[in-house]
């Protein structure tokens, strides 16, 4: 059963029209539709499923990050337009990691969380053993509050292990989409391995869903979040997300978007929280969302305790 007053969206992108005309001319792909969080925030609620806590992360073909301090203001406007109706939402953002952009202006935004790399599927060997450790990153790592976190999305585990190795040891780090979008390399791979390993030493790594960019079918994304849970322990594992608006295609080419939405995407990992569960023992709400209040320490997540 689903703890249906606790909801958390760990990472979604919100982005208007206005946005979007930020973005330059020349997309190495076809420019997305706008996901305003007001559409999203009423196609939830009329579906009953009204997040409590929201990451606005990050989109790669936008320029800045703008977008997630406009989200922000949206979601003022929307509490004043429908008086107590999104009453229980907080919004948070993770902005682009850019030690230009995410200066300490940016980053003293209350709602600000972290910072987001973003990789997507480049290779380990294309990224210079110091890319993320000259002196301007360090610089940004500095720059970051104790409860802020860097975010590191690629797809390959052993891209985001040779990042990771990076990145100061005091720095809390959160790896996207369950270390790996490569399912077909099995959970027992030795880079997947390398990287529990480090996330295990450093001792300040979550690893998120929502888990379907690994793979679209549970039972092959099931042992990985297996691995996670052994390796680091549950309260490592934040699985509730739903990746809106779901651009991209999986394995089979089929569309993201033509298999979910928002909805959806919360009932997919609602199955594979349950799936892994039967694993490991550890209840679903766990797995779902009980790194939450660690990951975004900062924020009153009013989870309520599940006695165990
Ligand atoms: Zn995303």
């Amino acid at each position: 059963m689903s703890n249906n007053d606790y909801l958390v969206d760990g990472h979604v992108h919100f982005f208007t029209e206005d946005d979007l005309n930020a973005v330059s001319a020349e997309l190495p792909y076809d420019r997305p539709e706008p996901n305003p969080l007001s559409v999203y925030l009423q196609d939830l609620e009329a579906k009953g499923r009204l997040p409590t806590l929201i990451n606005n992360v990050h989109l790669s073909v936008l320029p800045n990050s703008e977008n997630i301090f406009s989200s922000f203001k949206e979601l003022a406007d929307l509490k004043k337009k429908f008086p107590g109706k999104f009453d229980k939402v907080r919004l948070v953002g993770t902005i682009k990691a850019d030690p230009v952009y995410a200066n300490e202006e940016r980053l003293s935004h209350p709602q600000v969380v972290g910072v987001r790399i973003v990789l997507h599927d480049a290779p380990e060997e294309s990224i210079a053993s110091d890319a993320y450790s000259t002196p301007a990153w360090q610089t940004l790592y500095g720059r970051l509050a104790a409860h802020q976190h860097v975010h590191v999305y690629a797809q390959a585990a052993a891209t985001n292990h040779r990042v990771l190795r990076q990145i100061p040891d005091d720095v809390r780090v959160v790896i996207d989409h369950l270390g790996t979008c490569h399912a077909n390399l099995n959970a027992d791979d030795g880079a997947f391995t390398k990287l529990l390993e480090e996330a295990h030493r450093r001792g300040n790594v979550w690893f998120k869903g929502p888990g379907y960019r690994t793979s679209t079918d549970i039972q092959e994304t099931v042992p990985f979040v297996v691995r996670i849970i052994k390796a680091l322990g549950a309260e490592k594992l934040l699985l509730q997300a739903t990746d809106a608006p779901h651009v991209g295609a999986d394995q089979s080419a089929r569309a993201y978007r033509d298999l979910f939405h928002p909805s959806s995407a919360f009932d997919f990992v609602q199955q594979l929280a349950s799936a892994a569960s039967q694993h490991c023992g550890v209840p679903a709400d766990e797995l779902l969302n009980g790194a939450a209040s660690a990951v975004f320490p900062n924020m009153q997540t009013n989870r309520t305790q599940v006695t165990k």
